[in-house]
This record gives structure tokens, C-alpha cells and sequence, in this order.
């Protein structure tokens, strides 16, 4: 039996790509990823539904390798598409040769991303990803150029697409045709295509060249205030994100509390050793209830140190020439 492995997003055009294949009889296991950026839940959805293996791969380590450099660039936003793409086949690639298959498949479409699924962004994802010649796109195929797969007829071609551009409206009348009938809406789903996370990202590889998961995890919570070239402050906006972010705190961390009166955590990763506490202080006082020109104390601790200081709140256009 054929048998290919396929990214499988989730999305509709990663559903369909898995099912012309599944309608033709060939063996389809889907494979969905994981970072600090995107999930697997949607692909876990997908392959249910479908009723396929599923892989799941975390690709956290070079992901952010990759995203530090990316040969290829980014989208509009921090989004490395076509290098993504190109590792998320390349780890389909390996899974494939280790556990035995035809081929590799992925739901893009010619033309509907202006970076990577141009025609020279196919053909970059395929050329770096180390499996040239062996990536099948269903949903495009009948405007590609006929694939190994197809000419051996592992594949029937007649039976594949020639979907092009941006409108949706093909898709959505094939998943129809097909008996898809729930699937998820096409936005969404990567951080590196969100305008806010991507400057909070862009500021840390700025700044901490070997930023690590963790401080990852802490671009997705608080209010973040870049305090000087060494150090930021992430702010917690409510009860729920000061609790994850006592949670993240690490040996080599700073953070600040109000005393007295409710207000946020301040944490300033890896500030441990910093000197001048008192912009921090007093950013902390300006989004807690004491928020006045009083002077209030607070508490500002280290893994194994505590003390306090006495500071009145910063003003409002302090914060807002900080916020990152
Ligand atoms: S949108 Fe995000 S997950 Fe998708 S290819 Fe681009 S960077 Fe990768």
C-alpha cells in the first residue's frame, strides 16, 4: 500500500490535501507540530476526524535556532514561513524514512501566502527541506510540475486539484463535496504572525541573543516595559498572569511586589544582579491600587535576598514610553 505523511495543520487545507489522498486509498498518517508559537491541538482534532495516525513532534530547539536567522526572512510580521515550513518537512522527511513511506504531502496552495507558497517559495521549502521531488501538493498539483509520484502513478493526478490564490471559496465547495463539514476557521493559530508578539519577540532577540523557552512563554503574558538595554519588565495585568509569572521565575530573576496594597508582580528575568531598582519600583506602584504621588514601599526580592524601598509611582507617560 502507498503511503505518504502529511503536515496536517488542521486547517481546512491541510484536511483536505490528507483526504483526496485517504479517497485515493493511500495510507496518510498526519504529522502536527509543536513550539512555544503554535500547537498540536487542531491537528490532534484533524487526524480524529479523519481517522489517522497522527505524529506529534515538538520542534521547539530548532525552531528557535532557525528563528534567530532564518535564510529566507520573515513574513510581515516575525513569521520565518518558508524556513518554517521547510523544517516542519524535513522532520515529516525523517519520520518518514524511519518508520517507512512513499512520500511527503502538505495542504499549501499556489499563490494564497504572498511569501511562502509563492511558485519560488515552493520551490524554496522543497529545496531546503532536503526532500525535493518527494513533496506532493493535492490541492495544487494540476498547476505544479508533475511529481515522481504522480508519473509512477502512486498518485492518481487526474484526481488532484488546481487551486490557486487567496479566495477560499474552492476549498470550502470541495470540503462540502468531500463530506467535510466541521473544520476550523483559517485565522489564527501561530504567534509569529501577531503584530504585538512579534515586537515583544523582535525587542528579546534584540537583547538576549540566547533567549531560552522560558522566556518565550513570558512574551505571552503581562505588560512588558523595556527598563534599560539589559533589562526588561514584564507586569502582570491581573491575578491569573502574576501567578503564571511567580511560576516562571529562575534562579538568576528580580522581581518586585507592592507592600500593602494590591498590585502586580514585576519581574525583570535574569535581573538578579541589577543596581537601580527604582524605575522598576515605581512602575510596579503605578499600575497597583497605591497608584498616587505617596511614597509606598516596596519589596523587591532575589532568590535569596529581600529588601524594600521607598518610591512614589512613575508617571503615566513613563509607561507608555517604556511599553514594549
Ligand atoms: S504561520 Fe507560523 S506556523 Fe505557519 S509556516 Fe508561518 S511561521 Fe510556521
Amino acid at each position: 500500500m502507498v503511503k505518504a505523511f502529511g503536515l496536517l495543520s488542521g486547517g481546512l487545507d491541510s484536511i483536505l490535501a490528507a483526504k483526496i489522498l485517504i479517497d485515493q486509498g493511500i495510507e496518510v498518517v498526519g504529522v502536527s507540530f509543536k513550539t512555544p508559537f503554535f500547537d498540536s491541538i487542531k491537528g490532534e482534532k484533524a487526524a480524529e476526524m479523519l481517522g489517522i495516525k497522527l505524529k506529534v513532534v515538538d520542534i521547539t530547539e530548532p525552531h528557535i535556532k532557525m528563528l534567530k536567522n532564518p535564510r529566507y526572512g520573515y513574513g510581515s510580521n516575525l513569521n520565518p514561513c518558508i524556513d518554517c515550513h521547510a523544517l516542519m518537512l524535513r522532520s515529516a522527511g525523517k519520520l518518514m524514512e524511519k518508520e517507512g513511506g512513499d512520500f511527503l504531502f502538505t495542504g499549501e496552495v499556489l499563490g494564497q501566502r504572498p511569501m511562502s507558497q509563492t511558485r519560488s517559495g515552493l520551490n524554496a521549502v522543497e529545496k531546503i527541506s532536503g526532500y525535493k521531488g518527494k513533496i506532493l501538493r493535492p490541492l495544487s498539483a494540476l498547476k505544479l510540475k508533475e511529481t515522481w509520484m504522480e508519473k509512477e502513478k502512486l498518485v492518481d493526478r487526474t484526481k488532484l486539484y488546481g487551486f490557486t490564490g487567496r479566495s477560499r471559496k474552492p476549498q470550502i465547495e470541495l470540503a462540502k463535496k468531500l463530506g467535510i463539514l466541521e473544520y476550523p476557521g483559517s485565522a489564527g493559530g501561530c504567534l509569529l504572525t501577531d503584530p504585538r508578539f512579534s515586537e515583544r519577540l523582535k525587542d528579546l532577540i534584540s537583547h538576549r541573543k540566547d533567549f531560552k523557552p522560558r522566556d518565550l512563554e513570558l512574551l505571552k503574558i503581562g505588560r512588558h516595559l523595556r527598563i534599560s538595554d539589559n533589562f526588561k519588565l514584564v507586569v502582570g495585568r491581573n491575578k491569573i498572569e502574576n501567578e503564571k509569572i511567580m511560576l516562571l521565575i529562575q534562579n538568576d530573576d528580580r522581581w518586585f511586589k507592592v507592600e500593602n496594597y494590591p498590585g502586580p508582580i514585576g519581574l525583570v528575568p535574569y535581573g538578579k544582579e541589577m543596581t537601580d531598582l527604582y524605575l522598576a519600583a515605581s512602575i510596579c506602584v503605578r499600575y497597583s491600587d497605591a497608584n498616587s504621588n505617596k511614597e509606598v514601599s516596596v519589596i523587591t526580592e532575589t532568590i535569596d535576598k529581600e529588601e524594600r524601598i521607598k518610591v512614589v509611582a512613575c508617571s503615566p507617560k513613563i509607561t507608555e514610553d517604556l511599553i514594549i
